[in-house]
């Protein structure tokens, strides 16, 4: 049995995506099949579109989706039809020693191929072709099939086409935070690139009471955005050497804690080097693949750490309906994430609009 779904096919690198209707095969064991009502245009997605990120084509992209079970296969108990879900691109078993040992994010899942399901087959088919998924999501389709492992139930009273930022740029910024940098009250953190996840890694740190947060961008349009978020100093390295500056305010020497979401060379470097003897510095920003550092060992010989998170690092399952509840209450934004809201129609614009920075967040929604 197959279900039909308009999905945005990505056929060729550097090319448009095609808008096509595409067929979905019935969820297998441990699989469900999600209506999705909406899902956030984020940089991953691009990374495949400029071949920055090599992957197996034709793909289904879209990994930050929030939608409705509509059918489930055999075996599935976690959740039932009609559960209001958001996508987890990272599955956690449960069972692996990841899972056990409590670092859920690095689960053993994530070892086999994401591109189709864990039978090693599509569940997406064009003219008899099967379709590769992305990250075991692909929410730029109006209906997909995801491991069971792959669907995060959350509240029914939260508006999946906000909730679904939590399904990555949310986490993916919040987390490391939260999770990894453990970040205490009173802290001097730096944030390198203040687009749609920066904003949440600044957000995150009001949230749990940095003292200083000081936002480093390129873009004036950013820097207003992240003061908005929370913010409480603003760095234009195009204009201003962006180390010394956040030494300086920071004073003794550099911040607390530095956290990357650019993803190239450069800022991940300037981030280490803006931290105090003792510091940390976090990887949020996902880099092209070869992307290379050059930095002095002397720097962690005085101590300073420097590490990466993925997902958030933390528990997505109790992570994501956590900063949904939060979010509820007043107390995390998430409408003001989102510059535009557009029909799957016009996903190819919506990603002409993020690589201009026209946008924190772009959601594809679906009536
Ligand atoms: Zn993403
Ligand atoms: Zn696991």
């Amino acid at each position: 049995m197959t279900t039909q779904a308009t999905a945005a096919v990505l056929y060729q690198v550097k090319q448009p995506l095609v808008i096509e209707d595409v067929e979905v095969l019935d969820p297998g064991p441990h699989e469900v099949l999600v209506r999705w009502k909406a899902n956030g245009v984020c940089h991953s997605d691009l990374h495949v579109i400029t071949g920055d990120y090599p992957h197996p084509l034709p793909v289904v992209l879209g990994h930050e989706a929030a939608g409705v079970v509509e059918q489930i296969g055999a075996g599935v108990e976690s959740v039932k039809v009609g559960d209001h879900v958001c996508s987890s691109y990272i599955p956690s078993c449960g069972r692996c020693g990841y899972c056990i040992g409590g670092q859920p994010t690095l689960c053993a899942l994530r070892d086999s191929p994401r591109w189709f399901m864990l039978d090693g087959t599509p569940r997406f088919r064009k003219n008899g072709q099967g379709l590769h998924h992305f990250l075991q999501v692909s929410g730029y389709a109006t209906r997909s099939v995801l491991l069971e492992q792959g669907v995060i139930p959350i509240r029914r009273d939260a508006p999946l086409e906000v909730a679904c930022l939590v399904s990555c740029g949310v986490l993916a910024g919040a987390g490391p935070v939260i999770n990894r940098a453990k970040v205490p009250p009173g802290a001097t953190v730096a944030v390198f690139g203040c687009g749609g996840v920066g904003l949440n890694t600044i957000q995150a740190a009001r949230l749990v009471g940095a003292a200083k947060i000081i936002a480093v961008d390129v873009l004036a349009r950013k820097l207003e955005w992240a003061q908005e978020f929370g913010a409480t100093h603003a760095v234009d390295a195009s204009r201003e050497d962006p180390v010394s500056r956040v030494q300086a305010i920071a004073g003794g020497g550099g911040v607390d804690f530095a956290f990357e979401v650019v993803g190239t060379q450069r800022t991940i470097e300037q981030a280490v080097l803006s931290t105090h003897r003792g510091g940390m510095a976090v990887v949020v920003g996902v880099s092209p693949a070869g992307t290379r550092l050059s930095l002095d060992p002397a720097l962690f010989l005085q101590q300073r750490t420097l590490t990466g998170t993925s997902f958030g690092g933390g528990h997505q399952r109790t992570d994501v309906p956590m900063l949904i509840d939060l979010f509820m209450d007043g107390r995390y934004k998430l409408k003001e994430l989102v510059t535009r809201e557009l029909p799957l129609t016009e996903l190819n614009h919506a990603f002409d609009l993020l690589q201009q920075g026209e946008v924190k967040r772009s959601v594809i929604v679906y009536r």
